[in-house]
């Protein structure tokens, strides 16, 4: 072993979730030969929380917590102390004038007798048909659930989310992310008419009581201030010389070097890339959104935490009663805070200027609000990050293998929600496991297991 292989100097890019948990395990494992470079003000990433001058707290996007990790429900438990709520994820579907419970598809006695019968033969014609390989997520939903679900549900809902036609979308990223179902507790819900509701005691979520999601990673940056370097905007990375420059002329050597900025935006930022890795950036696809915020005086009226909206006519495709996961998310107590998503991309423009006023439009459309709510607004919100979901488009896996093992081999690691290009692992939990688990793999030689390699990767020694 080398002296600074003994105690290699690491860069991280970006203080995201992925950035921070890497910084903390080092940390905790006394190792201080690192800096973590942000390019923004304020740590959090996408997970961070705005609070406006009115005093209403926004995350960027409904922020829920579905770990299964131990060490970042400890970590989590930890940084909120006494401080958090406990709610049920109760999560309901906006369609055909009336809302179901979640998920869609277990749950479809509500609807128009019509929508029923052709959910239940799609279902039946499409478990009888013989199984083939999907070539894509299109083919994928008609084979899983047949002509009705997917007609009404499926391929409205999933379009509004990804903003990406479901034939460019691969299907292997599916796992646990999309509930499927079985004709029986179908047959159960319409014939005994028992609601299959998906919350109850052992399906809660722990959220922040003051300042939201973002309190989280304020709080995990807080031992690692000296690390941490905001407003550093990586301009360059040198791969030969082991170098990281930033917008002000600053240089930043390495041994190791963690990237959590876009994968696509980290290749482009190499001084020296072969033309394949290069070129394999291409077929990087994303989506980007316009996320509202609106606050209104008066009371929700409401236990519901968040809806989804497949159908075409209403902008949002989620929302989010912020207000009903802690009473310090409004400035003051009995008032709303509504928070709508809405996805955007070439296949899927939308006007950046009207998208608050077709927000409200479409909260009244729903009935979340009453037209004399307009009056009740007191503030709104707009925040629209370029980059927000990373499309699990059908030749992803191929890019990754190409981009994957040649920036390892470059002794740079490429994690986090839109540096591993995984949707699949890009929750807040997998991302900060992912930092974690680089941690302890550039320390220890542990494996890691949240990170899936795609292709031919290179699992090196632990260096210390
Ligand atoms: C609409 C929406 C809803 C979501 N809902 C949930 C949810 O319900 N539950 C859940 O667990 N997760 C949710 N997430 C995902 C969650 O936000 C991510 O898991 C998490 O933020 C990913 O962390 P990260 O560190 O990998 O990336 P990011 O949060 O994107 O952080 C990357 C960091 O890198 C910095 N950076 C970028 N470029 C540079 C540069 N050139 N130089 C220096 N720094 C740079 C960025 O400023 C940023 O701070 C949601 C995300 C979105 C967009």
């Amino acid at each position: 072993m080398t002296s600074s292989a003994q105690s290699p100097r690491a860069v991280i890019i970006g203080a995201g979730p992925t950035g921070l948990g890497a910084a903390h395990r080092l940390h905790e494992q006394g190792h201080e030969d690192f800096v973590v470079l942000e390019a923004n003000d304020y740590v959090g990433g996408l997970a961070t929380s705005f609070t406006d001058e009115a005093g209403f707290t926004y995350d960027i996007g409904g922020h829920v917590m579905f770990s299964h990790y131990e060490y970042y429900d400890d970590l989590v438990d930890k940084l909120m102390g006494g401080d958090y709520t406990e709610l049920n994820r109760e999560a309901w579907v906006w369609m055909e004038n009336r809302f179901i419970p979640y998920p869609f598809q277990n749950n479809i006695k509500d609807l128009d007798p019509e929508t029923v019968l052709e959910c239940i033969m799609g279902l039946v014609r499409a478990q009888a048909a013989e199984a083939e390989s999907p070539a894509s997520f299109a083919e994928w939903m008609l084979q899983t659930f047949g002509e009705g679900i997917t007609r009404h549900f499926m391929r409205p809902y999933n379009f509004k989310v990804w903003a990406t036609p479901a034939e460019l979308m691969g299907f292997q990223w599916i796992g646990e992310r999309v509930s499927v179902v079985d004709i029986e507790s179908v047959l159960r819900n319409v014939l005994f008419d028992t609601p299959a509701i998906s919350w109850g005691p052992n399906n809660t979520f722990k959220y922040p009581l003051r300042g939201g999601t973002g309190t989280l990673y304020h709080e995990m940056a807080r031992p690692l201030e000296r690390f941490i370097h905001l407003e550093q905007k990586v301009e360059s990375i040198d791969p030969v010389a082991k170098e990281v420059r930033t917008a002000d002329g600053r240089v930043w050597p390495y041994d190791v070097l963690l990237n959590t900025m876009p994968l696509n935006v980290c290749v482009d930022k190499l001084t020296t890339v072969p033309e394949p890795v290069r070129a394999a950036t291409k077929d990087l696809v994303w989506s980007g959104s316009h996320i509202v915020g609106v606050g209104i005086d008066r009371p929700a009226g409401t236990t519901k935490n968040w809806i989804y909206f497949p159908e075409p006519d209403v902008p949002f495709y989620r929302i989010t009663y912020l207000s009903n996961y802690s009473p310090y998310m409004t400035a003051k107590p009995d008032q709303t805070l509504l928070l709508a998503e809405v996805s955007r991309s070439p296949h899927k423009p939308v006007d950046a200027d009207t998208i608050v006023a077709d927000v409200v439009e479409g909260f009244i459309t729903t009935g979340l609000l009453q037209p004399e709510d307009r009056e009740r607004i007191v503030t709104t919100w707009l925040c629209s990050p370029d980059m927000s979901y990373p499309v699990p488009s059908v030749n992803r896996d191929r890019a990754l293998a190409t981009i994957q093992p040649w920036l390892r081999s470059q002794s740079i690691w490429s994690r986090g929600r839109f540096g591993a290009w995984l949707y699949e692992i890009g929750n807040m939990d997998h991302s900060c496991m992912q930092g974690v688990e680089w941690a302890n793999h550039v320390l220890d030689g542990e494996p890691e297991v949240t990170w899936i390699p795609r292709g031919e990767g290179t699992e090196g020694e632990g260096i210390r």
